[in-house]
């Protein structure tokens, strides 16, 4: 699914510039434009969908894929003495854009 208002969905069409990380069939890794650590990727899945909370079996699978794929993405890019992975869900959480993603966070001792 592809929602065309949706800015993510925009960089996966290529609509809109990305510094690209790592691709494949399933899902897309890039840069944040606007980084909160020396390394901020945003792991997203192809198929759009807003919330984790919208998360089913299907979609299930491939934030499977994307956990089992982030390790050696982050490693390769910086973080290999550690990095946190954020989900913001909804408002309360200070979500802005409603395709999931999936913060990685590193190259620098992260304060909590
Ligand atoms: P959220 O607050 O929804 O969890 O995170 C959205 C993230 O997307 C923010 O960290 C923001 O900087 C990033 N972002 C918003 N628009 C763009 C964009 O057009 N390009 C890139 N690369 N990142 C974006
Ligand atoms: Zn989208």
């Amino acid at each position: 699914m592809t929602d065309k208002n949706c800015i993510f969905c925009r960089i996966l069409a290529g609509e809109i510039p990305a510094t690209k990380i790592y691709e494949d069939d399933k899902m897309l890794v890039f840069k944040d434009i606007e980084p909160k650590a020396e390394v901020h990727l945003l792991a997203i899945p192809k198929d759009h969908f807003k919330l984790l909370s919208e998360a089913d079996e299907t979609r299930a699978e491939i934030l499977k894929h994307m956990l089992l794929k982030i390790p050696q993405i982050a490693k390769d890019n910086g973080c290999g003495n550690g990095y946190r992975l954020v989900i913001n869900q909804g408002d309360d959480a200070g979500q802005t854009v409603f395709h999931l993603h999936i913060h990685i966070l590193g190259g620098e001792i992260l304060p909590w």
